[in-house]
């Protein structure tokens, strides 16, 4: 199908070029080639929370990359669950460079001291606890790898396989973009992938503890995140800083 790129900002020149170079792989031809040809994008990590849906691509990436560099951040929050959710896959799936990483304790003890923050200004929180400690960890990457799906939400609707992040000048990875909810449940069954503990309990996207709730029948993937205010991203997944557009 044809492409078309409306630029919003300063996009690199090989963009279209490297659109083109994979818009036409399989999932995880896509992965296999962003791990394992540094020629096309450079060297590349992915990130994850290791959350309820995370194990579908964690086990794809470790099918094809198991010493594929992975990021979990930290951000002293999480739940106990979702730490040895992280700790049972990364065993099971034999991912050998998983790297927990997290704010220094001068940094917390400076913006952060009584811990508190994330219930007087949770954008703050989220900008001191995951964007400076995941920004600082993706200095050596030019681009990373992150388990976006269209179906989230309004505000992921229009996400893309490939997107460029010009704030940080990296490649953004969404290979799951096109996934529906059916082909998730789909790829687990079939993969036999442990659910996070606290899916069944109604917790289809898991964040830090203060932050997050468990959904009802009806209610987005992401309706328990930060429930009650208006806030629905942590500020990761900014909007990249241009719109591709698939098909006509
Ligand atoms: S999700 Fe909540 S606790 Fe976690 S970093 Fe953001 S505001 Fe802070």
């Amino acid at each position: 199908m044809p492409l078309s790129v409306i630029p919003q900002g300063n996009l690199p020149a090989e963009f279209s070029q490297r659109y083109q170079a994979v818009s036409g792989l399989s999932t995880i031809d896509f992965i296999e080639t962003l791990f394992g040809d540094e020629a096309l994008f450079g060297p590349v990590a992915a990130v994850s929370s290791f959350g309820a849906e995370s194990a579908a691509l964690l086990h794809l990436i470790a099918s094809v990359a198991p010493d594929a560099p992975v990021l979990f951040i930290d951000t002293g929050f999480h739940f106990s669950e979702t730490l040895r959710y992280r700790d049972q896959l990364v065993s099971q799936f034999g991912l050998s460079s998983v790297k927990t990483i997290q704010l220094d304790p001068l940094s917390e003890k400076r913006s952060d001291p009584s811990g508190k923050l994330h219930a007087i200004d949770p954008d703050a929180c989220c900008a001191l606890r995951k964007l400076s400690v995941l920004q600082r960890a993706l200095t050596p990457y030019s681009g990373w790898v992150a388990g976006q799906k269209r179906f989230h939400s309004h505000e992921r609707s229009r996400i893309d396989r490939l997107e460029w992040d010009a704030d940080q000048s990296k490649w953004k990875f969404n290979p799951l973009a096109d996934w529906s909810a059916s082909d998730l449940m789909r790829y687990q069954t079939q993969h036999q992938l442990p659910a996070h503990p606290l899916a069944a309990a109604g917790f289809t996207s898991i964040g830090c503890a203060p932050c997050t709730t468990a959904v009802g029948v009806g209610e987005d993937v992401r309706a328990g995140r930060w429930r009650g205010t208006q806030k629905r991203e942590c500020g990761l997944h900014r909007p990249a800083d241009l719109i591709v557009v698939s098909g006509s």
